[in-house]
């Protein structure tokens, strides 16, 4: 472990969209401290359980991968290579490949935990480079819903709100979301604000009672599956009341007239049925939105990671625009980003259905825009392969080799067992992380060791558009190697022009100029700057410019028309059908103090201590018709797979729904509690986000 200079600098967590600044201190023998920036904008001193113990992570490397390692076949053993032999062999697979089956035989599944820097290399490489849009990333399994809703409704993925609304608002929704686990530090900010101003209406929409519900002046515990019904008929109830907003929806909006059909369809006696949730319930929840002088509505998986997710999106934006309640302080649709720089990679364009600066694939003119900018013919117009879409193409055969970067998905995909088997069959994998304790490294023929935080510099955007500079202060172990020069080397074998980037400050300038005369225009940005002011909010267009903390104050949305769309949505149901075999619905979630699927906060045994081990969370009335009690060994089923799992019953699960957390893999727990053996890889059909919080399946002992 080798400290740099550098002993003391800012810099931002790494785990969630939340965005916390932090200072980390290095003393002489190379010990890491660290407190949160009491004057941040986002977190004031404040830092939750899992960001307050990221010393100890980079601190401890047992776990770390030192050298490159590779198989010559795939009966042979991982073994200790030299990176020249590593980067020779993945640049020589990629052109076999490429010459043979044509691009789109290859792709690359990365990570909204990549830094923005190499999120954009990424891109500009394959899009560019090899010539195919089979670039996707695991926000696809966590924010893909919310881009598209935005992309809907507002004309573009841009969230409109800054943080500070939070103490302005005087009542929020929050729905499909528990940020008092998830979003700690918000939730905090939450919690402070209705300490002082009591009067505040917080509305929870949940199908659990989570510590979230803690501050809710009311719980809405609906049926798994029934947002929309649940949120259009708040929707009628508003327009019933006449509590909407109609200088905005006549003169700043599309679609009311339909909208108002749509949710006039159902009585609310019918929707308080489908949902589960009574009636003078919704009527409440109309009123204090109604009443709400400043209404933020935040949001996270509950609503994206849905079959539907892109109409639940619709229908809980739909409630801000009839009710005027966007583009002024303390109002607006927030979507919760889940990874700490999901947003950095929507920037670049950083999935397979996406461009640059929210340039649009489909765009002849955009392509070419990019294509000419990069300096090559052209940006393939053929829509990339998404996440769960590329796992089936390694199964198939359709797609020989793929390069994981930074995300562990043979724990965090649905349908992991399908996961398992399409690697197994993969022609080539190649494994791009810190951690050995990933369970994907074992599919890898070649394992690239790559630096972690504090060990390599770039930058970051959280949830409310604030763009960071995270200093490198450390080495990084062994040979790893920021991801940034491993992809880099790997370009410059293929021959490509165009990444000649003497560091990663000039990788960040191209990008920025890439957005310039965009709406997330960033050319005023640079690492002087971020270093000196810190943090800014875009778009930042200028040089002088202070950044943007709220967007749409002048009603003019990135529509063609600039009205925004209040769009219908249809009503369906959720995913899998449930049955004799299966009646139960399983949902699925994160836990306090783990991040993802543990390779670092499993580290930590503070952490460990909340919940050391994986749990099912089920009804004591659903329990007890299975004789099962608490701590009974349960084995879950479904049409995927089964789970085994000890029981724990609560009051606090709606009856005829089930929990997991999604955090245990085979590595750490010998396959006990994964998760994702059951969840189910069927997707959303506009944003390809798969419906994780919805699997029908059966509870036994075992
Ligand atoms: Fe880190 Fe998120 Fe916790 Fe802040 S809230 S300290 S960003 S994990």
């Amino acid at each position: 472990f080798t400290s740099r200079n550098i002993t003391k600098a800012k810099t931002t967590c790494s785990y969630c969209g939340v965005g916390c600044g932090m200072e980390v201190s290095i003393d002489k023998k190379g010990k890491i401290e660290l407190e949160g920036i009491e004057d941040h904008p986002v977190n004031r001193g404040m830092l939750c359980s899992k960001g307050r113990n990221l010393n100890y992570v980079v601190q401890d490397q047992s776990d770390r991968l030192l050298h490159p390692e590779m198989r010559w076949s795939k009966n042979h053993p991982l073994q200790k290579v030299d990176w020249d032999t590593a980067i020779d062999r993945a640049a020589a697979v990629f052109k076999t490949f490429i010459e043979k089956h044509g691009p789109d035989s290859v792709g690359f599944y990365v990570s909204g935990q990549c830094l923005t820097e190499e999120y954009y290399l990424v891109n500009k490489l394959t899009k560019g480079y090899i010539g195919t849009n089979n670039v996707d990333t695991n926000s696809r399994l966590c924010m893909s819903s919310a881009v598209m809703g935005y992309v809907k409704t507002l004309g573009e993925d841009s969230v409109p709100i800054s943080y500070e609304d939070i103490e302005i608002a005087d009542t929020f929704l929050i729905a499909g979301a528990n940020p008092a686990w998830c979003h700690p530090i918000l939730f905090r900010r939450i919690e402070q604000h209705k300490e002082k101003n009591p009067d505040t209406k917080i509305i929870v929409i949940d199908p659990r009672v989570t510590d979230s519900c803690s501050l809710a002046d009311l719980h809405l515990q609906l049926r798994p599956g029934t947002d929309i019904t649940l949120l259009q008929a708040i929707g009628r109830v508003l327009i019933e009341n006449g509590n909407i907003d109609l200088d905005f929806i006549q003169n700043h909006a599309d679609g009311f007239e339909a909208y108002k059909g749509e949710v006039f369809n159902t009585t609310l006696e019918d929707a308080a049925l489908i949902c589960d949730v009574p009636v003078d319930d919704i009527k409440l929840a109309a009123q204090y939105i109604g009443n709400a002088k400043a209404y933020l509505s935040m949001w996270t998986m509950g609503l994206n990671q849905s079959t539907q997710g892109v109409n639940n999106n619709l229908a809980l934006i739909n409630l801000n625009l009839i009710t005027g309640h966007i583009g002024k302080p303390g109002s607006g649709p927030f979507s919760l980003t889940g990874q700490p720089n999901a947003m950095g990679g929507r920037e670049v364009g950083g999935m397979a259905s996406l461009l640059a600066a929210h340039r649009k694939q489909a765009s002849p003119e955009d392509r070419q825009e990019v294509a000419d900018f990069w300096g090559v013919d052209s940006v393939p117009d053929k829509p990339g392969l998404t996440a769960t879409q590329m796992f089936d193409a390694l199964d198939s055969g359709e797609l020989k080799a793929i390069w994981i970067i930074c995300t562990n998905p043979s724990v965090s995909m649905p349908d992991a067992t399908l996961v398992d088997r399409a690697m197994k069959k993969a022609k080539f994998v190649i494994v791009q992380d810190i951690s050995r304790k990933s369970d994907t490294v074992k599919y890898a023929d070649l394992v690239l060791p790559a630096a972690g935080w504090l060990e390599k510099e770039g930058t970051m955007t959280n949830s409310e558009r604030r763009i960071s500079y995270l200093p490198k202060m450390v080495d990084a172990p062994g040979e790893a190697l920021p991801d940034n020069e491993i992809l880099l080397r790997f370009a410059k074998k293929m021959g490509y022009k165009g990444f000649d980037f003497e560091n990663t400050e000039v990788i960040y300038r191209e990008h920025c100029a890439l957005t310039k005369g965009t709406n997330i225009d960033i050319s005023g940005l640079n690492y002087d700057r971020l270093k000196k002011e810190g943090s800014v909010q875009w778009p930042v267009p200028s040089e002088g410019h202070q950044g943007t903390p709220r967007l749409f104050e002048d009603k003019q949305f990135y529509t063609p028309n600039k009205k925004a769309q209040i769009l219908t949505t249809g009503v369906s149901n959720d995913a899998d059908m449930l049955s004799e075999d299966f009646p139960l619905i399983l949902t699925t979630g994160r836990i306090r103090d783990q991040w993802h699927t543990m390779t670092r906060t499993g580290k930590v045994s503070k952490l460990n201590k909340h919940i050391a081990k994986p749990y099912l969370e089920i009804h004591p009335k659903d329990a007890e018709k299975r004789d099962i009690t608490e701590g009974t060994p349960v084995v879950v089923t479904g049409s995927r797979g089964e789970v085994k799992v000890t029981a724990t019953l609560t009051e606090k699960i709606k009856r005829g729904v089930v929990f997991l957390p999604m955090h245990w893999g085979k590595i750490l727990n010998s396959d006990f509690g994964r998760a994702n053996n059951l969840t189910n890889k069927a997707f959303d059909p506009i944003s390809k986000q798969p419906g994780f919080k919805y699997s029908a399946v059966q509870v036994e002992k075992f």
